[in-house]
């Protein structure tokens, strides 16, 4: 039995630096998260040790403490603003990233462009991205493009944990339902998320069954087990080593392995700790 752990998986530098700050700002007084820091329930578990509390970026009552922390997936400058105006400090532990998305979405805007952005509309990064834009429009598939308004230039950005390749087919479409103005678009997706769906197309290359690590709530983990899917592997998302079962690997000589960008280095060691004794050579 071979296991095959992709060359790019885990968590990406965003969300270390963001986990980072946040622990160094709850040892040193009490905070709250607006939000999920990271969609990983052992994070998530840790903090709770350290006695962070969450809150609702939309709503300040939800915040006890003095201190709050925007979580690596962003927020608007005017979520930003208020939470100051309430009277809270902030810890911003917005990912580069995702500030390069904010930007380029608003010097599109300064150039007289109609704002699209590719990405699920309940999704909290999205949320941030059009905060500050109500006029932007999100669409996710090929067939959201129809609700674009018509005759206007137009300016797309992504999610940043889009896969590049959905992303370029919704742009050719819009390109194809507006071919009579201008469309501009600026690759917001992220290096860390390229990555790990390129590494990916190795893995299933090699292997009819894939192991995807990361929580259930998180796009890109969820990506990824697309992505596997897409490509014709057998695809099994799991959070920890616990919800491995023995059956998924009866038959099976090459056991592929990737993991989110808000999956801990330690949930990976320990799922190809226990899929070794699972299937003894
Ligand atoms: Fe930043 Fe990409 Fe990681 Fe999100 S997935 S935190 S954008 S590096």
């Amino acid at each position: 039995m071979n296991l095959h752990l992709a060359q790019h998986y885990g968590m990406c530098f965003g969300v270390r630096d963001a986990l980072r700050a946040t622990h160094d700002a709850a040892i040193r007084e009490p905070v709250t998260i607006l939000g999920q820091l990271v969609h990983n329930p052992v994070v998530e578990t840790h903090l709770k040790t350290l006695g962070v509390r969450h809150g609702d970026l939309g709503h300040h009552e939800s915040a006890e403490t003095h201190r709050v922390v925007i979580t690596a997936h962003g927020a608007s400058d005017s979520q930003r603003a208020s939470w100051r105006q309430a009277g809270h400090a902030i810890t911003d532990t917005t990912c580069p990233l995702v500030k390069k998305a904010h930007q380029a979405l608003a010097t599109l805007v300064q150039e007289g462009y109609h704002p699209v952005v590719i990405g699920q509309r309940q999704h909290v990064e999205v949320r941030g991205l059009v905060g500050d834009f109500p006029e932007a429009s999100i669409v996710l598939e090929s067939r959201d493009v129809l609700q674009i308004p018509a005759g206007v230039k137009l300016g797309v950005i992504s999610q940043t944990t889009q896969p590049l390749d959905r992303v370029l087919e919704v742009v050719a479409e819009i390109k194809r339902q507006h071919s009579q103005v201008e469309v501009r678009f600026v690759d917001t997706v992220c290096h860390p998320t390229k990555q790990r769906q390129n590494a990916l197309e190795e893995v299933c290359r090699r292997c009819p069954v894939v192991i995807v690590i990361g929580g259930r709530n998180s796009n890109n983990t969820r990506q990824l087990a697309e992505k596997a899917a897409r490509l014709g592997a057998r695809v099994h998302p799991v959070e920890t080593a616990a919800d491995l079962r023995e059956e998924w690997f009866r038959g099976v000589t090459d056991i592929g392995i990737t993991a989110g960008t808000s999956t801990l280095d330690e949930t990976v060691t320990a799922v190809m700790d226990r899929l070794r004794q699972m299937t003894p050579n």
